[in-house]
């Protein structure tokens, strides 16, 4: 496959591409091979403010945009979706090459966040209120009224799936955005904020900053006139930015953090279907998924044989550069995470885990690492401690229902779960007592955009998708009318 064109670079404000006001850029990488494929504006406080001030404007009450019909706007986000349709195949390579995802992965990210599309978009104009039976001289309803101005930060791991999830649901709800990739992966962000103004989004509605954290971010997060972030990244960060807000404005706000999710499967599951799932669980996007399942319970009566499997099929896994149809294992986005996954190898190796595949850097360029699979692990091992966000495969042995809901729950992530059994009494003690936000019975991973996501306990606060995501974008005003003239 010949190099995608890179068409964007620039800061996207006003509908305009525009530089950074300080003149400076930085490089974005191939982490196939390191090499530099493009250099993007470097928005900081300058370029933020500027970008606020369009939101701001574009969310003013005789905006084109607020004065828009609803149904109006859940056409807009429709006609997005047809768009990156039409470009679908050309935003998955530029993500396979910025990111290092998998093609057929990208691919498929892409043809689910279509139907996400629809979905939200079809939110749009059923955004709607209570009457409230209260006292019988007071007329009582509730509108559900956009917040204001968004910033939005997201990761670097699932560059489109994030701006869809997020930009669209804010949208939904009637409310402008500013947007600020994360530094790793800024390319296929600027091309979507093209297509949502080919789509119809007024100018200012929809504001792309690429930048670093602690200038672009940290400055979204501050303002005074942002009325809300929705994050998703690390811990640390989320928790940097819950300060932000109690020391700005108390913006309101959405994160999804990291986890450490435990999958579990007992004695009486279909190993068949459990080994692919649980491996699939753990090396998709090379474990660079807030929800792998990086704490594999395995039933001691089928520990030895699951463990046999498991090992058979992650040495099954091809590797190669990800813009290759046949690649199922790509790189790690960059050389400090591909640094970081092989200390957690050597740790989980010193403290006695087994090594049983993989454990290594794949040849001298580019940030590629072997699936790893560990046994004998203990729960008080590092690699089963610490998120990874890698493709390392920890398996941990447990004998009953009770003693793994416990030790599934001694974390203080929160995001998934998984269970692989045919017993329904299992299947509703787990879901029931186990503290994640998704649960999954004899699948793991599985979306609709239908439902709500985020995370229990350090893995965020607040839900994204679903009703409750567009929910998210939304403050309620409660109407009271005085009616106690009598007739
Ligand atoms: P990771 O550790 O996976 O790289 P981070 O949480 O560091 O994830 O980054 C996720 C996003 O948060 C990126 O867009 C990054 O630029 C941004 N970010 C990092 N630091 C800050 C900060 N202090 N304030 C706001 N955003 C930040």
């Amino acid at each position: 496959m010949s190099a995608p064109k890179v068409k964007y670079t620039k800061i996207f404000i006003d509908n305009n591409w525009v530089d950074a006001r300080s003149g400076k850029t930085f490089d974005t990488y191939n982490p196939h091979d390191g090499s530099v494929i493009a250099k993007v504006a470097e928005g900081d406080k300058a370029d933020i403010d500027l970008a606020v001030a369009a939101a701001k404007r574009a969310f003013h009450r005789n905006s084109e945009w607020r004065l828009m019909d609803a149904a109006e706007r859940c056409k807009v986000i429709n006609k997005f979706g047809d768009l990156l349709l039409r470009d679908a195949e050309y935003l998955a390579q530029l993500e396979s090459y910025n990111n290092g995802m998998v093609l057929n992965f990208a691919r498929h990210f892409i043809a689910m966040n279509v139907d996400h599309i629809r979905y939200i978009a079809s939110l749009a104009d059923k955004i709607q209120g209570d009457t409230i039976p209260a006292r019988g001289d007071l007329f009582t309803y509730t509108l559900k009224q956009p917040i204001g101005v968004c910033g939005l930060i997201l990761p670097w791991n699932g560059p489109i799936v994030m701006f869809t999830w997020k930009v669209c649901a804010a949208l939904a709800a009637g409310c402008t955005v500013v947007v600020k990739p994360a530094e790793q992966t800024p390319l296929t962000a600027l091309a979507l904020a093209a297509l949502l103004a080919e789509a119809g989004v007024p100018p200012g509605v929809v504001n792309v900053v690429p930048g670093f954290g602690p200038g672009a971010g940290s400055s979204l997060t501050h303002h005074p006139d942002v009325a809300k972030i929705s994050f998703t990244g690390s811990v640390e960060v989320g928790k940097l930015i819950q300060q932000a807000a109690g020391a700005s404005n108390l913006k309101r706000v959405t994160l999804e953090l990291g986890g450490k999710s435990p999958l579990v499967i007992m004695d009486d599951a279909d190993l068949n279907k459990a080994v692919p799932y649980a491996a699939q669980a753990i090396f998709s996007h090379q474990g660079q998924i807030c929800i792998a399942a990086s704490r594999l319970f395995v039933h001691s009566k089928i520990y030895d044989e699951f463990v046999k499997k498991a090992v058979e099929y992650a040495k099954t896994i091809k590797i190669g550069n990800p813009c290759e149809p046949t690649t199922q294992h790509g790189p790690q986005v960059d050389t400090e995470m591909m640094t970081k996954i092989l200390g957690y190898i050597e740790k989980g190796k010193k403290e006695g885990a087994k090594l049983l595949a993989g454990g290594k850097r794949v040849g001298n360029t580019g940030c590629y690492i072997e699936p790893t699979v560990f046994a004998d692990v203990t729960d008080d091992m590092t690699i089963a401690k610490e998120e990874i966000f890698g493709p390392v495969q920890s398996i941990l042995k447990f004998d009953t229902l009770e003693e793994v809901i416990d030790r599934a729950n001694n974390t203080n992530y929160g995001l998934a779960a998984g269970i692989f059994t045919n017993n329904v009494e299992n299947v509703l003690q787990f879901s029931k007592h186990v503290e994640a936000g998704t649960v999954w019975v004899n699948t793991y991973m599985e979306f609709g955009p239908q439902a709500p996501f985020g995370g229990f306990k350090e893995s965020g606060i607040g839900r994204e998708n679903g009703i409750n995501g567009v929910e998210a974008y939304l403050e309620v005003k409660t109407v009271a009318i005085n009616m106690s003239k009598k007739l």
